[in-house]
């Protein structure tokens, strides 16, 4: 499998959209930087709607002494827009990125001078070589809007040999997906780590929100338990760190070359998935 990677932790954040929750950004932060992670993620409102807040969230991390590594979505953006950021994180000596399509706002009609994450790759390798490590998104449970999932391994493809060095999962609960989708790498000659990205389970309505706009299976067993704990937060998190602990150590027995969290700026839940995985080490 993938191990001859060294395993990658990683964890990402969103730019706080408040004074508090910058506050609250700034705590995560060191609870999960005294665990030195490979890098920590900043996302990016599509459109460019959080460009500013992702930037400064970037550079703080960064000016803290762990790699911070921006999202640039690419879609209704222009190749001078992505210049531009692409040499301001270049100046501040930011050397990853995390490169994607994004999603149109509602609203939004004109799709940019990209269309797809693939393009985006290979404008960011035409400008500025192999200045920044790569990483793109991958969808083993495929992505909501593929024509079929051949089509959507072939976009896959596609980004790979645009210059990506590593991916980066949607979050799902059936490792068994991720398996399959890292043999039909192997199968097809793609090295790169393919790294899960993983959604730990601290509440219920939102968690259903989320997976349903991107597209991640929730499996029946697991909804009609995370149902039956109604407003019971404590059982729901309790089930949902062992449910998530179990998957990771999954993941990671099976080959995985590491984690990446998405933390939802909350240090807790990622921590004691964490400490689980060394108890049971
Ligand atoms: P693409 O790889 O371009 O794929 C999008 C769709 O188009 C797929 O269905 C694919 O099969 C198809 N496609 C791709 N290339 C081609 C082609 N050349 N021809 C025809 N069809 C093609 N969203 C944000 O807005 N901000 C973020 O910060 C953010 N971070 C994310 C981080 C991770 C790790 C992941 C997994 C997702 C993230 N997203 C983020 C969500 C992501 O932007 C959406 O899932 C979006 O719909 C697809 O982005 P992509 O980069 O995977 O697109």
């Amino acid at each position: 499998m993938q191990s001859e990677h060294p395993q990658l932790f990683s964890f990402e954040f969103y730019p706080p959209k408040t004074e508090e929750g910058a506050a609250n950004l700034q705590v995560v932060h060191s609870k999960l930087a005294a665990l030195n992670p490979d890098f920590f993620s900043v996302t990016f409102g599509a459109g460019g709607s959080t460009r500013d807040k992702t930037f400064d969230t970037v550079v703080d991390i960064q000016t803290k002494g762990i790699a911070a590594a921006p999202h640039l979505s690419c879609v209704a953006s222009t190749k001078e827009n992505i210049r531009a950021i692409l040499q301001n994180y270049r100046q501040h000596g930011i050397a990853k990125i995390v490169a994607l399509r994004g999603d149109l706002p509602s609203g939004m009609m004109s799709a940019g001078e990209f269309r797809y994450a693939n393009e985006l790759v290979e404008f960011i390798r035409l400008e500025t070589g192999d200045y920044f490590d790569i990483h793109v998104a991958a969808y083993p449970e495929v992505h909501p809007q593929a024509k079929d999932a051949q089509e959507d391994f072939k976009n896959f493809k596609r980004k790979v040999a645009a210059g990506a060095n590593a991916a980066i999962t949607q979050y799902f609960y059936n490792a068994e997906a991720y398996f399959y989708f890292v043999d039909l790498c192997e199968k097809n000659g793609i090295t790169i780590p393919i790294v899960p990205g993983i959604m730990p389970i601290t509440q219920y309505s939102q968690l259903f929100r989320f997976s349903e706009m991107c597209g991640a299976d929730i499996p029946r067993w697991m909804r009609k338990r995370l149902e039956s704990f109604g407003d019971d937060r404590e059982a729901i998190q309790e089930f949902g760190l062992e449910l998530v602990s179990n998957l990771c150590q999954r993941l990671l027995d099976g080959g995985a070359p590491g984690l990446h969290f998405y933390t939802m700026n909350q240090s807790a839940p990622t921590l004691a998935i964490l400490e689980r995985l060394q108890t049971k080490a």
